[in-house]
């Protein structure tokens, strides 16, 4: 049993300061480290930095939250010492809330809404939510489901990324059976084989699945659905399914030159290299019309330039600087202001040694002998915004030059690529490709063109986040539930007294 917690002090914003984790020393970054750059707190700096929020009654932090966590709620569970309370309240809306606390940038949601963002610090949102499930993981604590009563349905969730994973969740807590689909051979999607360990740590989502599999999902892994497995199968198999496919048409910018030796797309060489780091063999096999293996160039003593200022962007560089490149630089064409990528990685990256050239516009990759060695760029000011919102980068006249390079890595960003099976099953697809969903008004929120067939994350918005993936996966098993529950399903439905019970 916790002490009881002391009295808040509701000054305690001004005596303690905002104060992350303990990060690996520069040295040691530089020097190949691929841990997660930041520690866990102990149990007294999580319990101040818990202390210093308001709980200023409109919780702006909340609402910006895309899964609108109670956060000044678990916020105050961790200050009274109370971990397996917050962990039970963090999982209310959060199905990942510990690699939410990793990956999220944070500056751009909850915590660039705090109050105490404005001169004082806003309170570390983040690190205290990794901290709190860590901590109660790490005690034994799980999700409760012991009033869960089974309805005897089952789904399929094809992806087992965060929008899948989520969904499963959710799907469990309302007794209904998932069992996730993979093309790989390990859980997670973009959580294992895109974002960098120094991020996120693996063992973290091997911890997650052990959670979801306690919790009775399911998983079958190594198989590619519209290849080894068909969607008629699965919707005669299950009474629905769930579309978490993720995003992965590689944007190259049809730059001239990007077909020379030493050319890297961004996410091979982010998925090989995390292969390597993790010592895993690759398995599994690539989507269709997209290698995910690649030979990966020795960086050492090299010049990098990565171009794209995204988040992929800022992995890119911070992997290079590990690879023990001599020199990284990112070319980015708008200004810093106007950088997509979230300020904290941004300030990680320099500090790792990252040279950033805003307002370059790539116009040519050059080389000799079939080989890269540079990038012609034009600088850019910035001029009116264009359609959605953002100013565009404006070419000035003359100011062209070249960066010398012997590895270039692109990183524009990824655009949904639809399988076309889903066509052959009246699902339809955005302009763009994205699939077209209800949304999360519908009155089953995230169904597709086909009643039985739902889908979020980044196949639905586009590349985007984990929180807004994670979010749809949520949304999207209760429009389930609720299809399912009004015998939308397969089979009959399991009467509703039953369900209620649940
Ligand atoms: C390099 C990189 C770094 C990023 N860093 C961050 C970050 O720091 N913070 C953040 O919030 N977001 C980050 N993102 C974005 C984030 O990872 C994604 O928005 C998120 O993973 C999307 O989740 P998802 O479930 O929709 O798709 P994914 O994570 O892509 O998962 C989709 C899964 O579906 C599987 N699949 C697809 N088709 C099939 C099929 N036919 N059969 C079986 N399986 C299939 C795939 O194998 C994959 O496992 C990053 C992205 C990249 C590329
Ligand atoms: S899920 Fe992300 S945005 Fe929401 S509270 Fe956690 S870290 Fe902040």
């Amino acid at each position: 049993m916790a002490k009881p917690a002391p009295k808040k002090n509701v000054f305690e914003f001004l005596e303690l300061p905002r104060e992350m984790p303990r990060r690996i020393p520069l040295a040691l970054r530089r020097d190949g480290d691929w841990g997660e750059l930041y520690g866990r707190f102990n149990d007294e700096a999580a319990r101040h930095q818990a202390g210093r929020c308001l709980d200023c009654g409109n919780p702006y932090c909340s609402w910006k939250c895309p899964l609108h966590n109670y956060i000044p709620n678990w916020l105050e569970l961790a200050r009274e010492d109370r971990v397996h309370e917050a962990a039970t309240l963090c999982h209310e809306t959060n199905p990942l809330p510990e690699i939410c606390g990793r990956v999220c940038p944070q500056d751009r949601l909850c915590e660039g809404s705090c109050t105490l963002d404005d001169g004082f610090g806003a309170v570390t949102i983040g690190a205290v939510e990794k901290y709190i499930v860590d901590r109660a993981v790490a005690d034994g604590w799980r999700p409760d489901l012991s009033r869960v009563v089974a309805t005897g349905q089952r789904v399929a969730v094809i992806g087992a990324g965060p929008a899948g994973l989520s969904c499963a969740d959710r799907l469990a807590r309302a007794g209904i059976e998932a069992v996730v689909h993979d093309r790989y051979e390990q859980i997670g999607g973009l959580l294992q084989f895109g974002i960098p360990s120094f991020k996120l740590d693996k063992s973290v989502v091997q911890t997650r699945r052990e959670i979801l599999e306690g919790m009775g999902v399911r998983f079958r892994l190594g198989v590619e659905v519209g290849r080894d497995l068909s969607l008629d199968a699965l919707l005669d198999e299950y009474d629905a399914v769930f579309l978490g496919l993720g995003s992965y048409r590689y944007t190259d910018g049809g730059l001239p030159g990007q077909d020379l030796a030493g050319v890297l797309p961004a996410l091979p060489f982010l998925v090989q290299n995390g292969r390597v780091v993790g010592g895993v063999q690759p398995q599994g096999r690539p989507i269709a019309g997209w290698e995910d293996r690649i030979e990966l160039p020795d960086l050492k003593g090299r010049r990098v330039v990565v171009l794209g200022g995204g988040d992929t962007g800022m992995d890119c560089v911070r992997s290079a600087i590990r690879l023990g490149a001599a020199e990284v630089t990112c070319a980015y064409r708008r200004d810093e202001a106007n950088m997509p990528g979230s300020a904290r990685e941004v300030g990680n990256a320099r500090e790792e040694g990252v040279r950033f050239l805003f307002n370059r516009q790539p116009l040519e990759l050059v080389g000799r002998d079939g080989r890269v060695n540079g990038v012609r760029v034009v600088e850019t000011r910035m001029g009116a915004p264009d359609a959605n919102g953002r100013q565009r980068a404006e070419p000035v006249e003359g100011s062209e030059s070249t960066l010398a390079a012997d590895v270039v890595i692109i990183a524009f960003g990824f655009r949904p690529d639809a399988p076309d099976w889903l066509a052959a099953h009246g699902i339809e697809l955005e302009d763009d490709g994205r699939i077209r969903t209800s949304g999360e008004r519908g009155a089953h929120p995230y169904q597709t063109a086909h009643p039985r067939v739902f889908a979020g994350g980044d196949a639905v918005r586009g590349a985007d986040l984990v929180v807004t993936a994670a979010f749809e996966g949520r949304e999207a098993a209760g429009g389930i539930a609720r299809l399912l529950r009004n015998g939308g399903g397969r089979r009959l439905p399991v009467p509703e007294a039953d369900i209620a019970a649940a």
